[in-house]
């Protein structure tokens, strides 16, 4: 008998990304064995005992030949057991042991000695990346079966066994498939919280306040409402007791629903370690709100298992940062990449892994240790310098990216007693989506705050009298090209907040009230909290 190729196509993991893997067995006469070429991990390289018990308790012979094994591309890493069940598979192939019939097909699934297919954690990213590749149909793990037909047109086929795999791919006969479940929201402590109307948005155990509860601050309202609508970066800067981590709690009754891509790199991303397969795409936003004593490899991603860290679990939606600088400057420093890529490269041991991380960045923090600086009544007690050295740990380049700062002070009574209920977090919401929804519908379909330089200055669409104001404020703010430039994205998202089609001058003066404190911070925002 001369050597057989069977050529098949699997998946695996890299980072939170799949890869199409192509799996070729080569069976031929000569010393019984099997060899795995393609850098492979050590799950993988032991796939040669599952694999041959799959093969015989599920009543096929493994071939006493010399089987090769390769996988490729030869470059890219490949770890875990997704690829067993096309490894299987394949010997029985080149070993003539069945015919399959034709079609494109890819197999994803672990394994057992016994010949049950067992699901993999990240199915989903796997089936997406094969449906990127034009396969339009995987054999998976029966409970892996809803997670892969998450992935939309492919048709996710389940299995239960080697046996049940090979009868699938020789027979005619239609099987059930796996229909895309419903869209329900499975977010952490999200299920069954209504999306928009009446019910209160819960996120884990603690209930989400509504803005209908907030009184007074009308400013620091009115910055939440421009940087959600826009997606940019926002910090609320004042004294204990103004309000400030209430209002950012708001946040995740305010966001739209997430849909498409953004759906799906969210469920990847909610359900990073899960071992059960997922059953739903998450819909709701993450709203990530960790403490600031949290370790570099909880924020940022790392540990023995490289696992991505908050900010690649608040991708697509907010991460909130109270106490902001009492974060560690490892920490701060490391926001930075991802805040201008959308993604973050970590690294440990000679092993480097990249997740996304698009998150937007909602802080809050106190002006200065004590908290008091800025207060009207003098009652801080930091020495001379603490304050500015306190507001200063908030360094360029993170500084740079937060687009509104926002002094708050406290709430004066009359404000409580005001007879009018403030706007409740329902009638936000819907001008946050209408704004979000005019900035995806235009070219380059992106939030106000993620779009490049050179396109925001068309996307403004500046009239000569918007024109002379911008060259004002950039001069009396001394604002650099990159600092006028995110203050024209700040202007475009307080236009479509008015449904407004050019930028104006009011659109411009607004969006510079919100800009960090020039050179003094402590003084102006003094000055800004005493009422500007
Ligand atoms: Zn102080």
């Amino acid at each position: 008998m001369a050597s057989v190729l069977a050529t098949l196509l699997s998946a695996t993991l890299l980072g939170l990304d799949g890869r199409v893997i192509r799996v070729e067995v080569d069976v031929a006469p000569g010393l019984p064995g099997l060899t795995i070429v393609g850098l492979a991990d050590a799950a993988l390289r032991e796939a040669r005992e599952r694999v041959r018990g799959a093969i015989r308790n599920a009543g096929f012979i493994y071939p006493p030949r010399r089987i090769s094994v390769n996988l490729a591309p030869a470059d890219l890493p490949k770890g875990g057991t997704s690829a067993d069940l096309a490894l299987a598979v394949g010997i029985l192939l080149g070993s003539e042991q069945f015919r399959p019939r034709p079609g494109r097909v890819a197999l994803i699934g672990e394994l057992s000695m016994g010949g049950e297919v067992r699901p993999v954690p990240g199915t989903l990213p796997m089936v997406l990346a094969l449906d990127r590749r034009g396969v339009r149909r995987v054999l998976v793990a029966r409970p892996a079966a809803a997670e892969a037909a998450l992935a939309g047109d492919v048709e996710a086929v389940p299995v239960d066994s080697l046996a049940d795999a090979v009868d699938e791919l020789r027979s005619r006969r239609r099987r059930d498939r796996t229909r895309r479940p419903e869209r329900i929201d499975l977010s952490p402590g999200g299920a069954g919280a209504a999306v928009g109307g009446e019910a209160r948005v819960v996120v884990g155990a603690e209930p989400v306040p509504d803005l209908e509860d907030v009184r007074g601050q009308a400013a620091a309202r009115r910055a939440l409402e421009v940087a959600l609508a826009g997606g940019h970066g926002l910090l609320f800067l004042g004294p204990p007791g103004t309000g400030k981590t209430m209002l950012a709690r708001t946040v995740p009754g305010l966001l739209p629903i997430l849909v498409g891509e953004a759906a799906l790199a969210a469920t990847i991303v909610a359900w990073v370690g899960a071992v059960e397969p997922l059953q739903a795409l998450v819909e709701r936003p993450p709203f990530r709100a960790p403490h600031h004593t949290s370790s570099y490899a909880a924020m940022v991603g790392g540990g023995p298992r490289l696992s991505p860290g908050e900010i690649t679990r608040a991708d697509h939606g907010v991460l909130f940062l109270d106490e902001l600088a009492e974060f560690s400057r490892d920490v701060l420093e490391a926001l930075r990449q991802p805040l201008e890529e959308g993604r973050v490269e970590i690294a440990r041991a000679g092993r480097a892994a990249s997740f996304p991380a698009r998150f937007q960045l909602v802080a809050a923090m106190n002006p200065c240790p004590c908290g008091m600086a800025g207060a009207d009544d003098g009652r801080c007690t930091c020495r001379e310098g603490v304050p500015e050295r306190y507001v200063a740990r908030i360094s360029g380049p993170l500084r740079d990216r937060i687009d509104l700062w926002v002094p708050m002070t406290r709430v004066a009574a009359r404000e409580f007693l005001a007879d009018t209920l403030p706007e409740s977090s329902a009638v936000v919401a819907a001008r946050i989506a209408a704004a979000r929804s005019l900035q995806l519908s235009r070219p380059p379909h992106r939030l106000n705050a993620s779009v490049g330089g050179r396109p925001m200055r068309l996307l403004a669409r500046l009239g000569p009298a918007a024109q002379a104001r911008l060259r004002t404020l950039a001069d009396a703010e001394r604002l650099s090209g990159r600092g006028t430039d995110r203050l024209l994205r700040v202007a475009r998202t307080i236009a479509d907040l008015g449904g407004a089609a050019a930028v104006d001058e009011a659109h411009l003066d607004e969006a510079a009230r919100f800009r960090a404190p020039a050179a003094r911070p402590i003084d102006a925002l003094a000055a800004a909290m005493a009422g500007r």
